[in-house]
């Protein structure tokens, strides 16, 4: 046991540590007090003290800026009575009031929308879909149709739903199509990018279970930009990613992705493109080593999968990265993004289905009736495949060239205008219509630069490692461009003659996360975040 006085030592240290960081100096010392102190028995409930006092603040903070009406009292019941429907549509009315608006082109992440006539359709196929077949309907049969369509593939029964099968498969013929997949690649349609990630990192593991029972740790190779859904499937699935450094140009690196493969190493991962900064992957050059080592590879085109073909087709260079390239073994693309579909659609494609055989679930003991799922949904909206399947098939292949032109036509201004502002930088060579901003004037703060920006109105995603700004262009971004650049351009004006802005906002709380020696202590506040704002 450890007395009162250390307690009060131990909780100041903690506290310094978390307020004000550490300075590059001491940062091994203070690492090696903070790593020590945590294995003191009986001390970590003093971190999370200290934690969660900091994050009740912060939460605070943010409830303050956006008024009470998002905070709920301490419980709320379901009403006696049900709310008169006009009364209800004002209460969601008011919820809504005040937020930000996408369409005012101030947000670089989160909402694609491709005009109202896409979506009205999508509302329709929505609406007529789940009325017939989904929540409101008979949805168990909606479930057991699916769990037939994918256990036995010819024993489905067509007399359910055989209108979302095929919705189901169309979607996924669409998708596989455009990405260059021959007849042999299957897929299915997931809630959205994760849900198509954490499959395929099932079915991998699952393969090898199979193929290579020796293999007990298994683990895949990825870069450090590959998207936390991989690391979130790792969890869930118990397969250890293994993160490799980039490149100056922020693409993965073939040889140090070769180099960490093991005896146990069962997958290859990369992305086309990369969230943070918008490049793509070496692909060819991972595709060439898979082959070689023999190892599956999945390419996450989650963002990119429904931009890059029209990019490419537009002319402008993009690195071939899908299933033309013969070690590429599955991919992962979100019609919930760039193919401008309502959330809640993704699709996940094989290259033949001697692979999806591992992602299917089956259970033969349940006295409920033979069991068997293909995804990680049981019950699945009908709503969702139909207005997927209407998003593609309304857009057409003219509608996403239209919009990628526009959207690429947009990325290019942005980011020569950005390119000339002094002090920010386009980091890398990004490949669509995404990329990231950082600073090369040790006077700009690029997160104070994102505060700045945010007084005016406009959010752009902050990053680490390095930091960066990153944006998504979208069609609401299209009318802004020059009013955007301005704005930069102050700021960074903003921020190089007034240094306190730094030490401020999100930039010191970016500030003071990155300089915690023990990344254990910066999960456990994002825990702690969460918890508090869900509460
Ligand atoms: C968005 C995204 C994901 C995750 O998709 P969700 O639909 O948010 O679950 C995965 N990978 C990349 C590259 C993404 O941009």
């Amino acid at each position: 046991m450890i007395c009162w006085l250390e307690h009060i030592v131990f909780t100041v240290v903690v506290a310094v540590l978390v307020k004000i960081g550490i300075n590059e100096g001491t940062e091994g010392v203070l690492r090696t007090i903070v790593v020590t102190l945590k294995a003191v028995p009986g001390v970590n409930w003093l971190i999370h003290l200290v934690l969660r006092s900091e994050v009740r603040g912060f939460v605070k903070q943010i409830e303050t800026k956006q008024g009470k009406k998002q905070s709920t009292g301490p419980r709320v019941t379901i009403p006696a009575k049900g709310v008169p429907h006009d009364e209800l549509y004002k209460e969601m009315e008011v919820l809504k009031q005040g937020e930000i608006d996408p369409e005012d082109g101030k947000i670089f992440a989160y909402v694609y929308t491709a005009g109202s006539e896409n979506f009205k359709i999508q509302q329709k196929a929505f609406s007529l879909f789940c009325e017939k077949t989904g929540y409101s309907g008979d949805h168990d049969a909606l479930v057991t149709a699916f769990h037939h369509a994918f256990m036995h593939e010819n024993a489905l029964n067509p007399m359910v739903f055989p209108s979302l099968r095929r919705m189901e498969t169309e979607a996924i013929s669409m998708s596989a199509g455009m990405l260059n997949g021959d007849d042999e690649v299957v897929g299915s349609l997931t809630s959205g990018g994760t849900e198509s990630i954490l499959m395929a990192v099932k079915t991998y593991r699952d393969r090898a279970k199979k193929l290579f029972p020796q293999i007990k740790e298994p683990e895949m190779v990825a870069p450090i930009t590959i998207h936390p859904a991989f690391e979130k499937a790792g969890h869930y699935f118990g397969v250890k990613i293994v993160h490799t450094a980039l490149g100056k140009d922020y693409k993965a690196v073939p040889g140090l992705i070769r180099r960490a493969i093991t005896r146990n190493t069962i997958a290859i991962l990369c992305s086309a493109p990369q969230y943070p900064h918008g490049v793509v992957d070496p692909v060819s050059e991972l595709s060439d080593l898979a082959v070689d080592k023999g190892l599956p590879l999945h390419v996450d085109a989650c963002f990119g999968g429904f931009m890059l073909p029209w990019v490419e087709k537009l002319g402008y260079t993009v690195p071939v990265f899908d299933f033309r390239l013969p070690g590429v073994t599955s991919m992962s693309a979100d019609i919930h993004k760039y193919g401008f579909g309502a959330k809640g659609a993704s699709v996940v494609l094989y290259r033949n289905a001697e692979i999806r055989k591992f992602q299917i679930f089956a259970y033969a003991d349940w006295p409920g009736g033979l069991f068997g799922s293909p995804s990680m949904a049981g019950t699945r909206p009908g709503g969702n495949i139909a207005a997927a399947w209407a998003a593609l098939k309304g857009m057409g292949v003219e509608g996403y060239m239209n919009m990628a032109k526009q959207l690429m036509d947009t990325t290019v201004r942005l980011k020569e205008g950005i390119n000339k502002i002094e002090g920010l930088q386009i980091l890398g060579d990004p490949h669509m219509t995404a990329f990231s901003i950082g600073s090369t004037d040790s006077e700009i703060d690029i997160l104070a630069l994102a505060d700045n920006m945010e007084e005016k109105g406009w959010k752009v995603e902050r990053q680490q490692k390095p930091s960066s700004l990153h944006c998504t262009i979208m069609p609401h971004h299209v009318n802004v461009v020059d009013e955007l650049l301005e704005a930069m351009r102050e700021s960074a004006k903003a921020v190089k003659s007034n240094k306190a802005l730094s030490k401020k906002g999100s930039a010191a709380m970016y500030g003071m996360v990155g300089n915690i020696p023990d990344n254990g202590i910066v999960n456990d506040f994002l825990v702690e975040f969460f918890s508090e704002m869900y509460k």
